[in-house]
């Protein structure tokens, strides 16, 4: 089934009217709703069952700042990375537009600290609720422009929209505390206050998800924000900015300024070391990540950082081999491998180690079908690009010649140039390039081990700890190993474990502060101490 949509800039009334029948009051700062102009028509070349019939409304490909979609001097092409063909046209941000957004979300935060949070909680909901109304929509914007799977995409969705839905309800329970100090004519009260205006940079895995994990919290806190999507992939982005505006989030609170790679560097020192923006929270590579940490420290800025991980995968003698081959395939070949928790390694004790890998290279070929993320059945997409095949080849070709064994897989796919067979190794060695370099593909090394000591010291070799699993039946063992892997998240015998309740993030240089969960808020919240004296 060939997957080409044409996306023409929709000709929606720029600069329109404002959304009437906001109940919010405008405060000095201005705080109007955002405006809603009625949306163009969307050319689209449709595929049977793939884009035809998506909502013009979402396919925006202007900037969304101040509440209005505005065009820039240039544009950049943006790719179905399946089979290359255009998706459309979007507004290429530079500079100044970058600056413009960060002015309209200060402008915006001083009205919108102030307004109540149960206001805030209900146009969070709002939003997640037009989230849900559109899951179809947006799950085949993603699946266009990320080439995921479309019921990876779906899940993508949901998975995205439960942030809105938990900070919306988290925005009501933000407390500050009263302390007795020695002195008794004082109080001490602690007071939590939202930071300002958040530059927030997102890398295309998640493109709605990686968005709603920063922007929920963010403005559930009382903080406005301006984001960058990742060239690839700001479709989403920009859908979701057009159920935020109809969801009656003020103009200014959420501003989105795509922009293509050549214009990434300029526009994230801009945000980033802007005088207005208190607070930058990234996703992506620990390179870019580095790079922004230096923008922060001139500034002395407020940061998150969730960047890449290695995540090792063991499997120990006790374990229940058929769980582990379960775990194994759904945290290794989820999104085609192109995640942060994707298991990198496969650690696998020597008793069961033949067991492990004739059962894994089973399930790889039962289970996995490779092809085009909007075809029924296809559970692995393309990679994003070409370059991201050539990492994936490069690490096989490595391997191979330092004396590891392909037992399934190996070379690029024949569908295309982004398409690369679920490969299995064994015999591998940690001088092997894939045990030491995130992968990002759908590449699954395993080395032997012989004792548990072995197995913790070659996953804690490496310099970063996003995600870690294990599958042990041995209660002791699984306290030792959970307590000593130098991890922000770990999996007992589970592959699975992002859910918006619990908190993600890494250690070492997988990242700084964690997302979601009841801790997500707080990287958006500063702690004020008040001594009330002479009582
Ligand atoms: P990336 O190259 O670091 O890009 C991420 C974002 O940063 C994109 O929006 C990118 O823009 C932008 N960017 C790149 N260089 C920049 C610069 N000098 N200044 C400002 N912004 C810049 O990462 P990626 O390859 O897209 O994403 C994959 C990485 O993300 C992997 O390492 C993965 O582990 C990590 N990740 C981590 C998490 C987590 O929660 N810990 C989640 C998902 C992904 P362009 O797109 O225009 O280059």
């Amino acid at each position: 089934m060939a997957t080409c949509f044409w996306l023409r800039s929709c000709g929606a009334q720029r600069l329109g009217s404002t959304f009437p029948g906001c109940r919010l009051r405008p405060r000095a700062g201005g705080l109007v709703p955002a405006s809603r102009p009625a949306p163009g028509p969307a050319q689209l070349r449709g595929y049977a069952g793939g884009l035809a019939g998506l909502s013009a409304a979402l396919l925006r490909t202007d900037s969304f700042v101040g509440g209005r979609w505005l065009p820039a001097a240039a544009t950049f092409p943006v790719q179905d990375p399946a089979s290359g063909a255009a998706l459309g046209m979007v507004a290429d941000c530079g500079v100044r537009e970058a600056r413009a957004a960060v002015r309209a979300a200060y402008e915006a935060f001083c009205s919108w600290r102030e307004v109540s949070a149960k206001e805030r909680s209900s146009l969070l909901r709002k939003w997640y609720n037009l989230m849900i109304q559109n899951k179809d929509d947006l799950a085949r914007i993603i699946t266009a422009e990320s080439g995921k799977p479309l019921k990876e995409a779906h899940g993508e969705i949901l998975y995205s929209a439960f942030f809105l839905e938990w900070f919306s309800e988290e925005a009501r329970r933000v407390y500050g505390d009263i302390i007795y100090t020695p002195a008794k004519d004082r109080r001490a009260l602690v007071l939590k206050q939202p930071i300002g205006v958040a530059a927030v940079i997102t890398p295309w895995n998640f493109p709605s998800a990686m968005i709603t994990r920063k922007v929920g919290a963010a403005l559930a806190a009382g903080c406005t924000v301006v984001v960058k999507p990742a060239e690839d992939t700001p479709f989403s982005a920009l859908a979701l900015a057009e159920l935020a505006s109809q969801a009656g989030i003020p103009s200014g609170v959420y501003n989105v300024i795509p922009c293509s790679r050549k214009n990434a560097k300029e526009v994230g020192e801009a945000i980033c070391t802007d005088p207005l923006v208190s607070k930058i929270s990234f996703t992506g590579s620990t390179t870019t990540g580095k790079i922004l940490l230096h923008h922060a420290a001139n500034s002395v800025k407020r940061v998150s950082m969730e960047l890449g991980g290695l995540a090792p995968f063991i499997v120990f003698d006790s374990a229940n081999v058929d769980q582990a081959v379960a775990g194994a395939m759904a945290s290794k070949f989820r999104n085609t491998g192109q995640t942060c928790v994707c298991s990198n390694q496969f650690l696998v004790q020597r008793g069961i180690h033949d067991a492990f890998v004739k059962a894994f290279a089973e399930a790889m070929k039962k289970n996995l079908r490779v092809g085009n993320g909007f075809e029924e059945g296809t559970t692995q997409g393309p990679l994003i690009n070409e370059k991201a095949v050539e990492k994936v080849e490069k690490q096989v070709n490595d391997a191979v010649s330092k004396g590891a064994t392909i037992v399934t897989g190996g070379k690029r796919h024949q569908l295309g140039k982004n398409f690369f067979e679920p490969t299995l190794l064994c015999n591998v060695t940690q001088d092997m390039l894939c045990t030491h370099e995130e992968t990002f593909g759908p590449l699954a090394p395993v080395i032997k081990f012989n004792t548990e000591e072995e197995a913790i010291a070659i996953a804690n070799a490496a310099d970063v700890g996003l995600a870690g699993y294990f599958y042990s039946q041995d209660p002791a063992q699984i306290w030792r190993v959970a307590e000593q892997l130098e991890v922000g998240m770990v999996g007992v015998n589970e592959g699975l474990i992002s859910s918006v309740e619990c908190p993600f993030g890494g250690v070492k240089q997988s990242g700084l502060g964690r997302e979601g969960s009841k801790y997500g808020i707080d990287e958006y919240l500063e702690l004020k101490y008040v001594c009330y004296g002479g009582l």
